[in-house]
């Protein structure tokens, strides 16, 4: 298999929906478009229906990943796209990661980072 059939699959697993016939397509956004968060691919139905799923993470990336993540992001008069990116896995329980500790860049939940100190530099903070 490609590596656009295996993350297709991958996608599948994570639910989105991906009729038969689905095909991811690589584009090429300029450094300062990706910068701005620009796909670097997105899917298409049969018939090139733009299916409004893709990604600023190349594919192989996101198949390297152990866990993809999906976020529903606006986007203008078309309605929602959905944005496809590894997931970070918490290094103490293994959660949903949602920050890292500004001092040792530990990948924390919520709940973690509420326990997570360091001597001398007082709590860290989620924001
Ligand atoms: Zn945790
Ligand atoms: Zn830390």
């Amino acid at each position: 298999m490609t590596i656009a059939e295996r993350l297709i699959a991958r996608l599948r697993e994570a639910g989105l929906d991906l009729p038969e016939g689905s095909r991811l397509v690589r584009i090429y956004p300029s450094p300062a478009m990706r910068n701005e968060g620009a796909w670097s691919w997105s899917a298409f139905g049969p018939g090139g229906r733009e299916l409004q799923i893709g990604s600023q993470y190349p594919m192989a990336e996101l198949l390297a990943a152990e866990r993809l993540d999906t976020m529903q992001v606006m986007s203008g008069a078309v309605g929602t796209d959905t944005d496809v990116f590894p997931a970070m896995a918490c290094q103490r329980c293994q959660g949903t990661a949602v920050t890292a500790c500004r001092i040792c860049r530990t990948q924390l939940c919520g709940p973690c980072l509420t326990d997570h100190h360091h001597e001398g530099y007082g709590t860290p903070t989620s924001n």
